[in-house]
C-alpha cells in the first residue's frame, strides 16, 4: 500500500467515530423510529429507516439553530436577505453530517445497527426547487453564507412541485411531477404563527390628504416553512424561510347564503395554486400571470417580514426610540437573484410611502440603498418584460409607482442629456412600441445601488453591450461578481477520496479556503500522488459504469474517456455541436474500421423546458444517434453515447467525479458565467470550451496550456453576424459536416421517421442562431488533440492536477466574501459560537 492510501485511512473528512456518540447516536436512531415513526424493526421501511436517520441527524442542529438566532437578536447585525425564485437544494442528510462533523460516527452507528448508509441516503428526495444554475448558485451562496458566519436568511417560495422528473420514452423527453412531500420533509419547520397576508388586485384611490390607498383587493395569505442552514463545523445555522399560499379562513363568508359554502370550500385551492409548481424555464420568458403572482407573493410576504425584524431589533424595542426607516440600509441588504423578484423594489416603495408615511424621496433613497440587483443572462428572450395590461390589473399601485420612478428617472436622464429622446425611449422601464411593457432589468438597475453580472467577460458584455446607456448614466453602479461553487457539496461530500488525498497532502485548510489548492501545484512530479489521482478517478469511472449498466442495460468501456456534457438543454448551451462530434466520430468509424480511435463514452444529460420544441427535437436526435451507434457491431466499445435521464443535484454529484472531459460549449458571449464548468474542473475533469462565461477566468487560472479552449470569440461572433451569417458557406467548405447535416435532414438516425428531424437540419442550414455550424470544424479539431492528449497519461494527469490546484478561485467563499465587503457592507467571519452545551444527550449527561 502507498503512503498517500496510509494516510488516507487516518485522515478522513468523514472525521473519526467516537464510541460514547456511536451509542448516542444509535438510541436516539431507536428513539426516532419508536416514538416519530411509530415503527419497530420488524415492520419498518427502508424509508422509515431515513426518516429516523434525519431526525436523529436533524436533533443536532436545533441548539446551535435557535442560539445563531438569539445571537443575532442579541446583536443586532445588519442582514442579508437572498431572495430567489429558485433554491435548488438537493439532498440535505449527508450535507448535513458532513457540517456537523458527525459522518463517521453515524456510520458505525448504523453499521453496528446493520444498515447500510448509503443506502439510505438514496432515499432522500431531492429538493428540486430549481431549474438548473441559478437556483443552485441560490443553495451554494446559503451554504458559504453560514460558513462564513454572515447574519442571512434566504427567501423563496415552497413549491409543492419541483422541477419536473424527466423521463425518456422511445427517445422523447416526457415529463412528471414531481411530487417531493409525498412522505414528508424532515428539514422543515412550518410556522403558521408568523403567517403574513398578501393582496392581489383590487384599485387604487386616493384618501382626503391624497394618499394612494389599494383597496377591495384579493387577500392570500404566506405561510413560512423554515430549513436550516448550516455552516461548515462553524455551530452557525442560519435558516431558509419559504412560503406556502393558504386560503383566507373567512373567505367569502357573506356569499354562502346562496348555500355554496362546499363550492366555497373547493375554491380555496385555486389561491393556493399560487406555490403549486415550480416554472420549468430555464433563461425564457413565459409572460404567465401566475408566475407573476409567485413573484409579487414572494416579495410581499418577505418584505413584511424584514420590516418587521427590523421594527422589533432589540435597539429599536429596549431604546422606545422611533423607528427611524433612514437607517434601514445599514441594517438590511436585500440582494436579488435575477429580475425575478424585482417587484420587491415597488413593493418597498409601496410600504414605506402608503404604510409607513414617509415622502417619495425618502422612501427612494432607502429602496436603492437596501436593494443589490444580480443580472444572469443578456439572451433577449430571458429577460422579463411585463404587459402593463397583466401588471396594472393584478397590482394597480405598483404600477402607479412604477410609472413615478420611471417619471423621476427620466427626468434626470433629460436633464443630462437634453433632447436625446432616443436615449429616453432606450433607458425608459416602460417600453411603448408594441405592446406596452414594464422592462424589469431597467427596474431593477434604476432601484438598486449596485448591479452585478456574474463573471468578468459577463459583467463586461452588460456595461459595453445591453445596458450601456445605463453604466454611463450611474458610473460606479456596475460591478462584477464570478460566481463559484460550495467546495463542501462538490469535493468533500461527492468525492470523499479525492477530498482525503488532497488533505493528506496539504492539510484541510482548503475546506474553507480555496485558494489553498494552489499548494499541490508543487506535486506535479510526484508520480504517487498522480497515480493517486488516476486511481480515484478510475473507482468513480466503475461505479458510473455499474450505475449505466443497472440504469440502461448499456456496457461501457470504464478505459474509455468519460466525455461529458451535463446541464439545461437549450440551443445557447449546444448540445448540437456536441451531437455532430458524435455523428462525426460514427462516420469515421464507418469509413475505416480499422483506424485508430480513442475510445469515448459520450454522456448527455438535461432538461428541455416542456414548450421548447427545438430542445426537444435536439433530445430525440441524440437518443437515434445513441441508438444506432451504441447497436452497431462496428463500432463496439469505442464509441458509446448514453443520454442520462433525469439528471439533477444527486445525479450531479455522482457524474461530476467520474468526468474525464467536460463540455463547456456555448457560443461566446451567451452563457453568463456557468457554474458546472467549475464543478468539474474542481474534481480534475479537463475542460473543453468556447472564451466564455467563467471559462475565461477557469483558463486564466490554470493557463492555455491546461485547457482546451476552441471556437470564435465574442468579438468574432459578433463580427459574423455582422457581415451576414449564412451556415451554408460552412457546410460547404467541410465535407464532414455536410455529411451529417445530409444525414439528419434525410432522417438516416430516424428511418422509420425520415422528417422526424427536419427542423434540426433546418436550425443548423438555414437558421443556426448560435452559430454551431460556423465553430464546427474548430470544435472537432481540438476534439482530436483531446483524443491525442489522453493517450499521453502523464500528460493528462499532469493536467487534471493542474485544473484541481487552479479552482480555489471558484469557490462560492470567495464569491460571497465579495458580496459581503463590495455589495452589502458586510465583513464576513465575524461571528464565533461556541458548541451548543446541550447536545441531544447533555439531559442524561448531567444526571
Ligand atoms: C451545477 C448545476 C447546473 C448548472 O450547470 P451549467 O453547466 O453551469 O449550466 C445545472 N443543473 C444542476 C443539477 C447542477 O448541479
Amino acid at each position: 500500500m502507498s503512503t498517500d492510501q496510509d494516510l488516507r485511512k487516518q485522515i478522513s473528512v468523514r472525521g473519526i467515530a467516537q464510541v460514547e456518540n456511536v451509542a448516542n447516536i444509535k438510541k436516539d436512531f431507536n428513539r426516532h423510529l419508536h416514538f416519530s415513526l411509530i415503527k419497530d424493526r420488524n415492520v419498518a421501511t427502508p424509508r422509515d429507516y431515513f426518516f429516523a436517520l434525519a431526525d436523529t441527524v436533524r436533533d443536532h442542529l436545533v441548539s446551535r439553530w435557535i442560539r445563531t438566532q438569539q445571537y443575532y437578536y442579541e446583536h443586532d447585525p445588519k442582514r442579508v436577505y437572498y431572495l430567489s425564485l429558485e433554491f435548488y437544494m438537493g439532498r440535505t442528510l449527508s450535507n448535513t453530517m458532513l457540517s456537523l462533523g458527525i459522518q463517521a460516527t453515524v456510520d458505525e452507528a448504523l453499521y453496528q445497527l446493520g444498515l447500510n448508509i448509503e443506502e439510505l441516503e438514496e432515499i432522500e428526495e431531492d429538493a428540486g426547487l430549481g431549474n438548473g444554475g441559478l437556483g443552485r448558485l441560490a443553495a451554494c451562496f446559503l451554504d458559504s453564507m453560514a460558513t462564513l458566519g454572515i447574519p442571512a436568511y434566504g427567501y423563496g417560495l415552497r413549491y409543492e412541485y419541483g422541477i419536473f422528473k424527466q423521463l425518456i420514452r422511445d427517445g422523447w423527453q416526457v415529463e412528471e411531477p414531481d411530487d417531493w412531500l409525498r412522505f414528508g420533509n424532515p428539514w422543515e419547520k412550518a410556522r403558521p404563527e408568523y403567517m403574513l397576508p398578501v393582496n392581489f388586485f383590487g384599485r387604487v384611490v386616493k384618501d382626503e390628504n391624497n394618499q394612494s390607498k389599494w383597496i377591495d383587493t384579493t387577500v392570500v395569505f404566506a405561510m413560512p416553512y423554515d430549513t436550516p442552514i448550516p455552516g461548515f463545523r462553524n455551530n452557525i445555522v442560519n435558516s431558509l424561510r419559504l412560503w406556502s399560499a393558504k386560503a383566507e379562513n373567512h373567505f367569502h363568508l357573506k356569499f354562502f347564503n346562496d348555500g355554496d359554502y362546499v363550492q366555497a370550500v373547493m375554491d380555496r385551492n385555486l389561491t393556493e395554486n399560487i406555490t403549486r409548481v415550480l416554472y420549468p424555464n430555464d433563461n425564457i420568458f413565459s409572460g404567465k400571470e401566475l408566475r407573476l403572482k409567485q413573484q409579487y407573493f414572494l416579495v410581499a410576504a418577505t418584505l413584511q417580514d424584514i420590516i418587521r425584524r427590523f421594527k422589533s431589533s432589540k435597539y429599536g424595542v429596549r431604546e422606545a426610540v422611533r423607528i427611524d426607516f433612514d437607517t434601514f440600509p445599514e441594517k438590511v441588504a436585500i440582494q436579488i437573484n435575477d429580475t425575478h423578484p424585482s417587484i420587491g423594489i415597488a413593493e418597498l416603495m409601496r410600504l414605506l410611502i402608503d404604510v409607513e408615511g414617509l415622502s417619495y424621496d425618502r422612501a427612494w433613497k432607502i429602496t436603492v440603498n437596501t436593494f443589490g440587483y444580480t443580472n444572469h443572462t443578456l439572451l433577449p428572450e430571458a429577460l422579463e418584460r411585463w404587459p402593463v395590461s397583466l401588471l396594472g390589473n393584478m397590482l394597480p399601485r405598483h404600477l402607479e409607482i412604477i410609472y413615478e420612478i420611471n417619471q423621476k428617472f427620466l427626468d434626470e436622464v433629460g436633464k443630462k442629456y437634453p433632447k436625446d429622446f432616443d436615449r429616453l425611449r432606450r433607458m425608459s422601464i416602460v417600453e411603448e412600441d408594441g405592446e406596452k411593457r414594464i422592462n424589469m432589468a431597467h427596474l431593477a438597475i434604476v432601484g438598486s445601488h449596485v448591479t452585478n453580472g456574474v463573471a468578468a467577460l459577463h459583467s463586461r458584455l452588460l456595461v459595453e453591450t445591453t445596458f450601456k446607456d445605463f453604466a454611463e448614466f450611474f458610473p460606479g453602479r456596475f460591478q462584477n461578481k464570478t460566481n463559484g461553487i460550495t467546495p463542501r457539496r462538490w469535493l468533500m461530500l461527492c468525492n470523499s477520496p479525492l477530498a482525503d488525498l488532497i488533505t493528506s497532502k496539504i492539510g484541510e485548510a482548503w475546506i474553507s479556503d480555496l485558494s489553498k489548492l494552489v499548494e499541490l501545484k508543487k506535486f506535479d512530479h510526484d508520480q504517487d500522488f498522480l497515480n493517486s489521482l488516476e486511481e480515484i478517478k478510475g473507482d468513480h469511472k466503475l461505479r458510473v459504469a455499474d450505475f449505466i449498466k443497472e440504469e440502461y442495460d448499456i456496457t461501457i468501456n470504464p478505459n474509455s474517456m468519460y466525455d461529458v456534457h451535463v446541464k439545461r438543454l437549450h440551443e445557447y448551451k449546444r448540445q448540437l455541436l456536441n451531437a455532430l462530434h458524435v455523428i462525426t466520430l460514427y462516420n469515421r468509424i464507418k469509413a475505416d474500421p480499422s483506424a485508430k480511435i480513442v475510445p469515448r463514452t459520450i454522456m448527455f444529460g438535461g432538461k428541455a423546458a416542456p414548450g421548447y420544441h427545438m430542445a426537444k427535437q435536439i433530445i430525440k436526435l441524440i437518443n437515434s444517434v445513441a441508438t444506432v451507434v451504441n447497436n452497431d457491431p462496428i463500432v463496439g466499445d469505442k464509441l458509446k453515447v448514453v443520454f442520462i435521464e433525469n439528471y439533477r443535484v444527486s445525479l450531479a454529484e455522482k457524474i461530476t467525479p467520474a468526468a474525464d472531459l467536460s463540455e463547456q460549449i456555448s457560443t461566446a458571449g451567451t452563457e453568463a458565467s456557468g457554474t458546472g464548468n467549475m464543478k468539474f474542473m474542481l474534481n480534475g475533469a479537463l475542460t473543453i470550451g468556447t472564451m466564455d462565461g467563467a471559462n475565461v477566468e477557469m483558463a486564466e487560472e490554470m493557463g492555455l496550456d491546461n485547457i482546451f479552449i476552441f471556437g470564435m470569440r465574442v468579438e468574432d461572433v459578433n463580427e459574423l453576424h455582422a457581415k451576414g451569417y449564412d451556415p451554408k458557406d460552412f457546410i460547404s467548405k467541410n465535407k464532414e459536416l455536410a455529411q451529417i447535416v445530409e444525414q439528419i435532414d434525410t432522417g438516416f438516425f430516424t428511418p422509420d421517421q425520415p422528417d422526424l428531424l427536419k427542423d434540426v437540419a433546418a436550425a443548423l442550414h438555414t437558421n443556426d442562431r448560435f452559430a454551431v455550424c460556423a465553430d464546427y470544424e474548430s470544435f472537432i479539431k481540438k476534439q482530436d488533440e483531446v483524443s491525442q492528449v489522453y493517450l499521453d497519461r502523464p500528460k493528462w494527469l499532469k493536467m487534471c492536477l493542474h485544473n484541481i490546484a487552479s479552482s480555489g478561485k471558484f469557490s462560492t467563499d470567495r464569491t460571497i466574501s465579495d458580496y459581503a465587503t463590495e455589495i452589502w457592507g458586510i465583513t464576513p467571519n465575524e461571528i464565533r459560537l461556541q458548541p451548543p452545551y446541550e447536545t441531544p444527550h447533555a439531559e442524561e449527561e448531567k444526571k
